[in-house]
Order: C-alpha cells, then structure tokens, then sequence
C-alpha cells in the first residue's frame, strides 16, 4: 500500500486501512481505498475496521465539520474539497463516505474523496451548523467548495 502522505507527501503513521501523517503542521488522514475490499456490509467487518484505526469513541451531543480534498477530475486546475458535518467522529463519517453505507455516501467524496485535511470539534450541533457554512465560505478562496450546508 502506498503510504506517503496525499498531502504533503511526508510519512505517515498506519492503524488498519487508515494513514495519518506524522508532520504536525499537515495532519492530513486518510483511508486506504483497499479497505473497500473488506466486506463492510457486515456491521460486524465494519466495526471492526474502526477499532483497528483506533478512532476513538465521540459522546451523544458531539458534532463535528470537515473537509475532504478530492481528487482533480480530468483538466481540472484546482483543487476541489467537500465540506461536511456529522455527529460521528469525522474519520468514521469519512469511511461512510467511501463506501456509501447506507446510502450516506456524497457522490463527490464516493467517487474522488482522496484525504481528510482538516476536521473541528467537538462542539455543539448549533455551533457546527454555524460552523459548517462559515468554513465552506473561508475555503471559497482557495478551493472549489462542495458541500457545506
Ligand atoms: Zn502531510
């Protein structure tokens, strides 16, 4: 599995099908995409990738936002990410994503969600409501925003 972060190219740390990288100032994440190849169907399978990645457990009233990078499409000449909320913990939500559990899946992060660059949280649902769009709207300068709302 290649291993180097998709971000910074820098090492990356390995837990199961998910890869964190080790610089500080990046902290991007990601899934392997070969972890599609398990069969997740199975509730049981599913749960237990998340505990092989160690993602740590979220309380009841927990929310989080985050943003996925996508993968340029053909002639593309930005970068493009996905903007999201959840009350799972955002690299759960992100593994949800990828393989469409429950039909919970963007078509924009199924098909091109190629790392995980940021996430915040814990906070309120009200707040990462709030929070969701204010951070669509700061991407806007430097991305082509999907999501966030
Ligand atoms: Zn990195």
């Amino acid at each position: 599995m290649k291993n180097k972060c998709r971000v910074c190219k820098g090492e990356t740390s390995q837990k199961g099908f998910l890869f964190k990288c080790v610089n500080k100032e990046c902290g991007a994440v990601f899934w392997h995409r070969k972890i599609l190849s398990e069969n997740l169907e199975d509730d049981s399978v599913f749960k237990k990738q998340l505990s092989l990645a160690e993602i740590p457990p979220t309380k009841n009233k927990d929310h989080f936002v985050y943003v996925i990078q996508l993968s340029r499409k053909e002639n593309e000449v930005e970068d493009s990410v996905y903007v999201g909320r959840t009350w799972r913990h955002p690299y759960e939500r992100y593994l949800w994503h990828l393989f469409n559990k429950d039909s919970q899946g963007s078509s924009h992060v199924i098909k091109r969600g190629k790392v995980m660059i940021d996430y915040e949280g814990p906070m309120s649902k009200q707040k990462a409501i709030a929070r969701e769009k204010s951070l669509a709207y700061a991407l806007e300068d430097k991305y082509l925003v999907k999501g966030g709302h």
